[in-house]
């Protein structure tokens, strides 16, 4: 399919607020799933003529089924992975950078979308701490922090 017209400008504003001027390429795909940052690997001399293997961001695709406020959220949060370092995840970073993002954008968003589907990476790895530890209360303190 052929990238909603908004794209370009979500891609703009998110470089104005990194002061960046490049971000890897855009591709919508028809179809449920989600948005995926994909990196690659790219042979690099160091400053001692050394050739070493790095990675690097290669393009981000977001999977859509016509739901434009989602969309958004799903292209935010994989600018928010393609503005960070490669193969760094969701960590905290991550997390402060996309919910920049989404307050940026916040009156072009389902605002409690966002919310449910983001905090629900956190549900999942409460849910694998109480598989792996079945009869110990989770650490609710530790939990709480990252919200
Ligand atoms: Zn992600």
């Amino acid at each position: 399919m052929k990238n909603p017209e908004w794209t370009d400008r979500l891609v703009s504003k998110v470089l104005e607020i990194e002061h960046r001027t490049k971000c890897p390429k855009v591709i919508f795909r028809k179809g449920n799933g989600s948005g995926t940052a994909f990196y690659k690997f790219k042979r690099t001399k160091t400053h001692n003529g050394v050739w070493i293997r790095k990675m690097s961001w290669s393009h981000i695709t977001v999977r859509s089924y016509g739901n434009e406020k989602r969309d958004k959220m799903v292209l935010l949060h994989e600018l928010a992975h393609v503005m960070g370092r490669v193969n760094t995840g969701h960590n905290l970073k991550f997390w402060e950078r996309a919910w920049s993002y989404y307050e940026v954008f916040r009156s072009e968003l389902d605002w409690e979308a966002v919310k449910k589907s983001e905090f629900w990476y956190m549900k999942k790895a409460k849910t694998a701490y109480e598989k792996l530890y079945p009869e110990v209360e989770p650490p609710l303190g530790q939990l709480s922090l990252a919200i």
